[in-house]
């Protein structure tokens, strides 16, 4: 099996915005957001959504420097106020001081965003017990861990907030190639729909984003790609042919988050196709 890293962010797009850009300016103002795997793709794209929108914005990322540049460019996008954290979200220890140091230094986080993951493609008997725990421990356990505390610390606060948890639509679409990946991904949207039933009378609500694939490291290793000169159209070909569905650029994803925070959305498919949500119907047949 093979790791997903470095997912590397560029997709051009014709496709039309979930939600106009700029739709949500200063709709944040005055609230504290933290978004998790903030160090790039989907997250970093967030965070800057979120300080667009007058947000103030905490940058989680395993990556020090990666969290560093995601904060300066929420400042540069007019964050009123942003952070850099480094934690390593399949950390309980690192995730507990991480959570009591936020909520001494900055405030009790009014939307969390669990984005930090990893991929893993390959077949099944490819996939080593290490792989997935590896697989699971960063997925499942980081969102986990993020609902666990930051949730705890808006329900004792009582006046409301969000939890986004950035699935996939590997989570209720079947691929040779995505066991570990796609279960971990199922996982994280039962977790989601089971928290947001808890929660609803407490004011906070929970939302599980699906994107389908999006120009970054899904498509970005040899394993989906091969080498070669037109390896960035290989990847985005591939990644299409993996999950049938067309890329999404981050920021997309990053729209409909904020989106699906505005309007409290259970389950957010987010593909320019019509037939993520089909899929998704079928899987979640209430939705
Ligand atoms: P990315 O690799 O571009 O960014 C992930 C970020 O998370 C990186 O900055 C990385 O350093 C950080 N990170 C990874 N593991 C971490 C950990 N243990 N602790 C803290 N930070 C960690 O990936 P992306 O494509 O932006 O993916 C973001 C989320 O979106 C993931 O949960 C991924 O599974 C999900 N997703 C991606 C796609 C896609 O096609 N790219 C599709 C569906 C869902």
């Amino acid at each position: 099996a093979v790791w997903i890293t470095d997912f590397v962010t560029a997709v051009e797009s014709d496709r039309p915005a979930v939600v106009a850009a700029g739709a949500y300016t200063d709709r944040f103002a005055g609230q504290l957001v933290l978004v998790t795997g903030a160090g790039g793709g989907i997250g970093r794209a967030t965070a800057l959504a979120f300080a667009r929108s007058g947000a103030r914005v905490v940058a989680v990322d395993r990556d020090a420097g990666a969290a560093a540049h995601t904060a300066e460019l929420a400042r540069d996008a007019g964050a009123p106020a942003a952070w850099a954290e480094t934690a390593d979200v399949s950390d309980e220890q690192a995730m507990e001081k991480l959570a009591a140091r936020v909520a001494a230094e900055y405030g009790v986080v009014d939307v969390l965003v669990n984005n930090a993951g990893i991929g893993l493609a390959g077949s099944f008997f490819d996939t080593t017990p290490e792989d997935w725990k590896k697989v699971l421990d960063v997925n499942l356990w980081g969102v986990i861990h993020g609902c666990r505390l930051f949730g705890r610390q808006m329900s004792e606060r009582g006046q409301g907030g969000h939890i986004v948890n950035v699935a996939s639509a590997a989570a209720y679409q079947p691929s040779r190639a995505l066991a570990a990946y796609g279960a971990s991904k199922a996982a994280v949207l039962m977790l989601s729909e089971s928290l947001r039933a808890e929660l609803a009378g407490r004011g906070i609500g929970v939302t599980a984003v699906c994107p389908g694939p999006v120009t970054t490291g899904i498509t970005a290793t040899a394993h989906f790609a091969g080498a070669g000169a037109d390896e960035e159209e290989r990847r985005r070909k591939r990644a299409a042919r993996l999950y049938g569905l067309r890329n999404y650029p981050p920021e997309k994803v990053a729209d409909a988050i904020l989106d699906a925070v505005v309007r409290d959305r259970a389950v957010v498919p987010v593909t320019p196709e019509a037939r993520g949500a089909r899929l998704l119907a079928r899987f979640l047949p209430r939705v």
